[in-house]
């Protein structure tokens, strides 16, 4: 059993998120492919700062973008351990009419 400190975990305790921004223990790990896309022009063009779970995956389906595909693990950091999780499926809300 790996005892890492799973990546990225540090900027989801320290920073807000740079869209909506709330502070989370909710962190997760995107394909590099996905990240580069939504953080591009074509994206949200937002490089450097933080983008909560909730965010990403709004931004992803905005994007017509499958985040089954794009969020390869999620971290829920407890205070002596942090949970690893994988996507099994994404179940959608359905749209309001507006
Ligand atoms: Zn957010």
């Amino acid at each position: 059993m790996s005892e890492r400190w799973p990546p990225g975990i540090s900027d989801a305790l320290s920073l807000p998120c740079s869209i909506c921004g709330k502070r989370t223990n909710i962190d997760y790990k995107a394909s590099d492919e996905s990240w580069k896309y939504i953080t591009s022009n074509k994206g949200h063009g937002n490089r450097l700062g933080v983008i909560c779970l909730e965010c990403f995956i709004e931004l992803l389906l905005r994007h017509d973008r499958c985040p089954e595909n794009c969020i390869e693990s999620i971290y829920v950091i407890g205070r002596s351990a942090t949970t690893v999780f994988k996507i099994d499926y994404l179940a959608h809300w359905p749209k309001e009419k507006t």
